[in-house]
Formats: structure tokens, C-alpha cells, sequence
């Protein structure tokens, strides 16, 4: 009998006991929104946002209801207006596109590459075509690019930068945390990234401006001064009243049960790492397969795995995965024709009417991605290394490509 992995590759860490006691605390008081304090309290959001601040060396931080809303919020804080173009990697999840919708923007895609970073050759030439001044830059899978080269072709033209930090949380360029680059960083705290909430996000920057718009924009009412790792209430004078209220707070909930996991981020992200090198380690060298190559300069979180398999068919790719599947597991192709749950490419996000992208085109075509849970252990890493292996091989020198009938397909 082959092996099979038995492990769910959805199945997250519970919250720390911490967080679970932080969170019935305010469930017992009751004081849910964080503008809803007892005199002298300080609202577990502002906490939050003082701690990820800290975390990240940034001056400022904002606790907002998503990812999605600190995208949003970070664009409009930038600036977007209806109808402008925003630059996007043309590989990202559907949330980072949504975002310049959200704000009246029209996204224009940007090549990657095989290392699944931004094409940096691409960037100047989609910015002087599309006339845009802002690039909403996705770190994708945790692909961190050349965020040096990448600073200097923002700055020659004139783009201001937005970092997508869904998949960076605790993640360095040359041992600057990744958010700190750009004029604004945004996190997300939905269940499957770094931090876990449900849903949640986080914003950072050190433009007190463009900060103070940020937390107006969030719903902050006239209560800024509530806020901790915010500039100082002048600079709130001069924006107060041109900016709208466009509710999208982090409640004293979500914000208990964060802080805790951020004290444990840095023990996690070594984890993830070690699963991370188990499973690369564990595919070296197998043919057929090109693993992702991760610069000296990156520090990443390997909270998820991705490869090529370049030049194989689709039927190839199918029968790999299904085969694999079988055996437990789970992977995603971003080269099918149709979206499938979270996988999606920039084809089918036909509200933006995306330009034809070929070079991102070839590297989705053989694109194959994978969560790594920290419910894994090194070893369950190691042994979906094997049976990833042993497929591959079997599909690559030929294995038929129908299933055999008495394979069951995973769901
Ligand atoms: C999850 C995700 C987001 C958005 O986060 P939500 O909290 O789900 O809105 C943004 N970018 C990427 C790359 C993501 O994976």
C-alpha cells in the first residue's frame, strides 16, 4: 500500500489560552467597540495596534475589519480617486484587485516572474502607459521581491508604494520587516494567515498624514485621540473634516484574542521554516519539478509552498493532482480555466478587463500551490515531500493519466 497523509491542510492552531481568557474578559465587561472604554482603560484595539507597531518598528498602526478594508483604506488614505489606474502584481489573490475596485480604481496588472515576484522590468513601462502613480504591491505566497530595486523604480516614477502583506506577517527584506518599505504596509488576520481573528486587519505607516486620513477613514468619529500609535491630534486638525467615515473598526474582541499571537509570531514563523526547508529539501532534485528560489536577502514565512511544473499538459497537471489527492494531498493549480475557492488569476477578475499577460500566463500554467498549517509536523512534512515526489515521477515518466478506478478523488 503507498502511503497516505492523513493531516487536514486547512485545520489552523487553536487561540492561545491567553487570547481565550483576554476574550471572555471583554465578553464579561462587555465593551465591545473600541471606542467603548470605562474611565482610565485603554482599549485592547489601541493596545493591539501600540504592540503590532512595535512589532514592526512602524511609527503608526491601525486596527481595521480586514485586510481587504486595510487595503481599501490604505488607497483611499493614498489618495486613489475614482477612475485612477493602481498597478497590481498580475499573480495575487482576488481581495488585492477587489480593493482597487473598492475604491473606484482601475487595477492594471503587472508581469511576474518565475520566482512569483513582481517583474521589476514591467513596472515603469505599466506605470508611464497606465498613467498610474500608485502600485498596490502583493508580497503573493510570501514572495518577497527586490524591495530595494523595487524602492527605486517607485521613487524614479513617482509611484507611490502600498505593500499587501497578507502572506509577510513576520516576514524581512535585508532585516527590514516587509510593510516598512512603502508608504503604508497592510496585514490581514483572517483565519488561514499569521495571525488569527477570523477576519481582521492591520495597518502601518510613519505618514502622519497619511495615518491620521487612515484612522478618519476607518470610523474613528471625532475620537482619534482615543487611538495610541497615531500622530499627535494636530495633524487630524488639518484632515478632519475632508475626510469621510467609511466604518471598517476592529473591535476589543479581535484585538484580544491578536495580541497574544503576536508575542508567539516569531517562534511561529521558525516553525513554518522548518517546514518549509523540510518539504524543499524533500523535492530537490526532482525532475520534472522547479522549486521556487528564495534570495539570501529574503526572510520569509513558509506558510504556504509553492513550485512549477513547467511544460507539463494540463491533463499532466490534473492527474497529478487528483493522483496526489488520493494519497492526502491536497494542492491547487492556478492554471485551471475555472476559479476553484480561494485560487483565482487575474483572467478571471473580468470587472478589471485585464491585458493579456504571457510571461505570468506561462508561470501560472504550471503554477502548483500548498498550505502548510502549523498543525504539521516536520516529519508530516517530510512524508508529503515523499508521496509529492513519487507522483510526480509517476506522472512524469507517463503513469497513465485516468485514475485508476479504485482511487478515491479527495473533495
Ligand atoms: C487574504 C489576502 C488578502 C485580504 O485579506 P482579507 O482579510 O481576507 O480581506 C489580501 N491579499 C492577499 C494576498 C491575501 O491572501
Amino acid at each position: 500500500m503507498p502511503e497516505v497523509f492523513t493531516g487536514s491542510f486547512t485545520q489552523q492552531e487553536p487561540i492561545p489560552e491567553e487570547g481565550i481568557a483576554a476574550a471572555l474578559a471583554v465578553l464579561r465587561h462587555g465593551r465591545l467597540h473600541r471606542y467603548n472604554t470605562a474611565p482610565g482603560e485603554i482599549a485592547e484595539a489601541a493596545l493591539l495596534e501600540e504592540e503590532f507597531a512595535a512589532l514592526t518598528g512602524a511609527k503608526y498602526c491601525l486596527a481595521v475589519a480586514s485586510g481587504g478594508s486595510a487595503m481599501t483604506t490604505a488607497l483611499r488614505a493614498a489618495g486613489v480617486k475614482p477612475g485612477d489606474a493602481v498597478l497590481s502584481n498580475g499573480f495575487t489573490l482576488a481581495p488585492v484587485p477587489g480593493a482597487i475596485a473598492a475604491v473606484g480604481g482601475r487595477p492594471v496588472f503587472v508581469e511576474v516572474t518565475e520566482d512569483l515576484t513582481i517583474d521589476l522590468d514591467d513596472i515603469a513601462p505599466k506605470a508611464r502607459a497606465s498613467g498610474a502613480k500608485v502600485l498596490l504591491l502583493s508580497h503573493m505566497r510570501g514572495h518577497l521581491c527586490d524591495m530595494d530595486r523595487l524602492m527605486a523604480i517607485a521613487r524614479a516614477e513617482g509611484l507611490t508604494v502600498i505593500e499587501d502583506c497578507a502572506h509577510t506577517m513576520g516576514a524581512t527584506w535585508r532585516g527590514v520587516p516587509s510593510g516598512r518599505h512603502g508608504l503604508m504596509g497592510c496585514y490581514s488576520t483572517q483565519t488561514y494567515k499569521h495571525a488569527n481573528s477570523g477576519e481582521g486587519g492591520l495597518l502601518i505607516s510613519d505618514d502622519a498624514r497619511a495615518m491620521a486620513r487612515a484612522i478618519l477613514l476607518s470610523g474613528s468619529y471625532m475620537l482619534y485621540a482615543r487611538h495610541r500609535a497615531a500622530p499627535p491630534p494636530e495633524v487630524f486638525e488639518g484632515v478632519r473634516l475632508d475626510t469621510p467615515n467609511i466604518s471598517s473598526r476592529m473591535d476589543n474582541l479581535r484585538a484580544a484574542i491578536l495580541r497574544p499571537q503576536l508575542k508567539t509570531l516569531a517562534e511561529r514563523v521558525a516553525r513554518w521554516e522548518v517546514l518549509y526547508r523540510t518539504l524543499e529539501t524533500g523535492l530537490e532534485h526532482t525532475p520534472g519539478l522547479r522549486l521556487i528560489r528564495r534570495p539570501a536577502e529574503e526572510h520569509f514565512v513558509g506558510s504556504s509552498f509553492q513550485f512549477l511544473l513547467p511544460n507539463w499538459t494540463p491533463e499532466q497537471i490534473r492527474a497529478l493532482i487528483a493522483r496526489s489527492a488520493a494519497r492526502g494531498v491536497e494542492m491547487k493549480w492556478f492554471g485551471a480555466p475555472e476559479p476553484v475557492a480561494f485560487t483565482s488569476r487575474y483572467e478571471h477578475w473580468r470587472y478589471a478587463d485585464p491585458a493579456p499577460l504571457p510571461r505570468t500566463d506561462r508561470v501560472l500554467a504550471g503554477l502548483i500551490d500548498m498550505r502548510l498549517p502549523l498543525t504539521f509536523s516536520p516529519a508530516d512534512a517530510a512524508q508529503i515531500a515523499r508521496i509529492l515526489r513519487e507522483e510526480v515521477l509517476a506522472v512524469g515518466q507517463g503513469a497513465p493519466l485516468d485514475l485508476p478506478a479504485e482511487v478515491p478523488l479527495a473533495d
